[in-house]
């Protein structure tokens, strides 16, 4: 029997014996009437109150009704008494009795209010955490099948830091209405905290399309006041998917495999929505193994940097260094920056990350620079969380003062996710540092899906074409029609163009008949130790 089953035939029990207990002090009442100790029968009176109060508190609705039919039964016992036999002594017994159904209904409302405080969210008005629970464990008893969501607003610390909390509790109330609006009377949502919500969608023919119906409407743009001002905002939203009873029959698991397939969603960057699945759990468990080890690696300094060298395409001369981080374990492990940046992305941990690189690699290239290669660009990659964060340009310039790296050599590598969490900071972060000479590629050029109207409005002086678009390019001729057209439009944008990951020499003609300016890729060189990278930087 599931805990929920049990809770309910516990409660049922409860019920009933609070019942039971009333009519046995009821009788006692009349027992003792009858052997002439009514002073006596005025303690179970009290306790015939106390059954009473025991019903409301195992069930406030159902508990105050019973209890008003039962003390009414009783009151109307005593009024028959008084009728009948003229009894005086009974007259006490009924101004009880009806004294009782006062208080009952009094406190069975004051009982109410408490339990609604307690499982609503004070600012949405939502479930609460604890209504949740609440719920989640009613809709288990009633044992029909249903599908939990869980939804995460995924750059809303951005903007509540950004804008403030009283514009981020506006968004979590205009958020809350879409919700609403969307469940209907189909199921019933919370706010888990934060900005995390739950949804508890029984009437559905297809919770998938429905969830990402509801996260379609979510991310839908957002006007909302601010200092007199009207402020424009996209959320970014997520959401798991789990069914009852499919993928379990416990509430506690349900809200696990709910929280941990919106983890999944959030992280990879190609599903908003993502239904749950048993080996979640392993990948999960190796997600707060990678937290820990960066914690670890801050604290221990597990990190070094690799170059990989960028080359002008025509005539192959050196133009520059990729910076990439590598994070070696005492163990001698050495984990890739794809398996623990998109970890520390989502915590503080890639801000230190993102800073030690770039001072690092300011600190190792600046002789280098300043004596031997005045044009080679040092390029270092920024989350879009570092770049939208408040103060980024005064940080960068902080650092080039502080290591005395010369700022037109340094190329900051940003994706197009910085401009969907916060596009104006992010702007305006961008021409600050451009105007003191920093340079700024755009990464990953082609996998995102932001519209070209906002790509052209990003300040940037590079657009690195993305590895996918590159592979195969050699033999596929509509591919290379279309990075034709890719660098020709980034010409247009007053760009100059990159291609990453270019692994071979057809790939490097095709690239050269394409106009393309530089290559970076394991054609001409993998990441290099400093060692290497500098010695070459030397020699050129
Ligand atoms: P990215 O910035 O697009 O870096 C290019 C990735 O492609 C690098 O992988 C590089 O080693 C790899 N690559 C370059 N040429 C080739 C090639 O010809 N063939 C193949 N198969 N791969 C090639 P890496 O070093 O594993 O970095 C992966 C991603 O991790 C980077 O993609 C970047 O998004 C992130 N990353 C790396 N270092 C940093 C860092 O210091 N800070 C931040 N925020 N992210 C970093
Ligand atoms: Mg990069
Ligand atoms: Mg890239």
């Amino acid at each position: 029997m599931s805990i929920e089953l049990k809770n309910k035939t516990k409660r049922a029990i409860q019920y009933f014996c609070g019942i039971i207990l009333f009519f046995i002090f009821q009788f006692g009442t009349a027992f003792l009437d009858k052997l002439d100790l009514s002073h006596f029968s005025g303690i179970c009176s009290a306790f015939q109150y106390a059954s009473c109060l025991f019903l409301v508190r195992t069930n406030n609705k159902k508990g105050i009704i019973t209890s008003i039919i039962l003390l009414s039964i009783s009151a109307l016992n005593l009024i028959r008494i008084i009728v009948s036999l003229g009894a005086n002594v009974a007259m006490s017994g009924l101004f009880n009795q009806i004294f009782y159904i006062i208080t009952i209904i009094w406190l069975g409302v004051i009982f109410a209010k408490q339990e609604k405080a307690a499982v609503t969210d004070m600012l949405t008005g939502l479930l609460n955490r604890r209504g949740l629970y609440k719920k989640l464990k009613d809709s288990i008893e009633d044992n029909k099948p249903f599908f939990l969501i869980d939804i995460e607003l995924g750059n809303f610390k951005l903007l509540n830091d950004s804008f403030g909390t009283v514009y981020g509790d506006r968004l979590l109330k205009k958020t809350t209405e879409r919700i609403n609006s969307f469940i209907g009377n189909r199921g019933i949502a919370s706010r888990k905290g934060g900005a995390e919500f739950v949804v508890i969608l029984k009437d559905t023919h297809n919770a998938e399309e429905d969830a990402n119906n509801l996260l379609d409407i979510i991310r839908e743009k957002i006007s909302l006041s601010l200092d007199g001002d009207y402020l424009d905002c996209y959320v970014t939203a997520f959401a798991g998917i789990v069914s009852f009873p499919a993928d379990s029959d416990n509430y506690e698991n349900l809200l696990k495999y709910a929280d941990m397939a919106m983890v999944e969603a959030l992280r990879s960057n190609s599903t908003a929505v993502c239904p749950f699945r048993p080996e979640m759990e392993k990948s999960i468990k190796r997600h707060a193994e990678l937290e820990h080890l960066i914690k670890e690696g801050i604290e221990k300094n597990y990190f070094y940097l690799v170059y990989q060298p960028q080359y002008i395409l025509r005539g192959k001369k050196l133009r520059g260094f990729e910076t990439l981080i590598r994070m070696k374990l005492p163990d001698g492990t050495i984990v890739s920056p794809g398996e623990f940046i998109p970890v520390a992305e989502m915590s503080e941990q890639i801000i230190y990350i993102d800073d030690y690189v770039i001072k690092r690699a300011m600190n190792e290239y600046k002789d280098i620079v300043l004596n031997h290669n005045r044009n080679l660009i040092v390029s270092v990659n920024v989350s879009a969380k570092n770049i939208a964060s408040a103060g980024f340009p005064e940080k960068v310039k902080r650092f080039l003062e502080e290591t005395g790296f010369p700022a037109g050599n340094l190329e900051i590598e940003i994706t197009e996710y910085c401009m969907v969490s916060s596009f104006n900071t992010t702007i305006e972060s961008i021409k600050v540092l451009r105007s003191i000479g920093v340079q700024f590629a755009l990464d990953d050029f082609g996998t995102g899906y932001t519209s070209l109207n906002y790509l052209s409005q990003l300040p940037v002086n590079l657009l690195k074409i993305d590895k996918s678009l590159i592979n195969d390019i050699e033999n596929d001729d509509q591919k290379c029609e279309f990075v034709n057209a890719v660098i020709s439009m980034g010409h247009l944008m007053d760009c100059e163009v990159i291609s990453e990951g270019v692994e071979n020499e057809q790939q490097l003609k095709k690239l050269d008949e394409n106009n393309c300016d530089f290559i970076q890729g394991f054609v001409w060189s993998k990441p290099l130790d400093y060692e290497i990278a500098k010695a070459l930087s030397l020699t050129e």
